[in-house]
């Protein structure tokens, strides 16, 4: 049950100017529950874009969101908004970010804990292994294959 902690992917848009911590910045704590799961998660999230995916609608490569109702990849509001656009067409609200598989909720207007909030862990752990080519490192898994650093 060693934690490792060297390979967590970081968890949040964390800024490399922290001189500001603690007061009421930017960082907030992720949640640990959110009441549009439920209505916001696709039935099959185990068969999800990869990550390289490039957004739907503007062809950009990187900085993208997988809206995980409906599996469509959107770029971020830094880019073009478009996952914001398709939270505002169609009300789905929660993505993952493939930049740093941070989830976010439209609705609540904040980022879920992937790790905490057990209808979001599968996915996670999904585009974890897309984009690293391994388990998570808090996963449980039968298959001891993970190497720790
Ligand atoms: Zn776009
Ligand atoms: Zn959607
Ligand atoms: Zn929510």
């Amino acid at each position: 049950m060693a934690t490792s902690s060297s390979t967590l992917p970081e968890n949040g848009p964390v800024e490399e100017d922290e001189m500001m911590f603690g007061a009421e910045s930017g960082w907030v704590e992720p949640l640990t529950s959110c009441d549009h799961l439920a209505t916001s998660l696709s039935s099959d999230l185990a068969h999800i874009p990869t990550p390289d995916t490039p957004c739907n609608r503007c062809q950009n490569p990187s900085e993208n969101w997988l809206c995980l109702c409906c599996k469509e990849v959107l770029c971020s509001r830094f880019v073009n908004k478009h996952m914001l656009q398709h939270f505002r067409e169609t009300n789905h609200s929660v993505a993952l970010s493939y930049s740093d598989l941070s989830v976010w909720c439209f609705t609540c207007d904040a980022y879920l804990n992937a790790e905490v909030i057990l209808q979001l862990r599968p996915v996670y752990e999904t585009a974890y292994i897309l984009k690293f080519g391994e388990a998570p490192p808090f996963h449980i898994g039968e298959h001891p294959k993970v190497e720790d650093q």
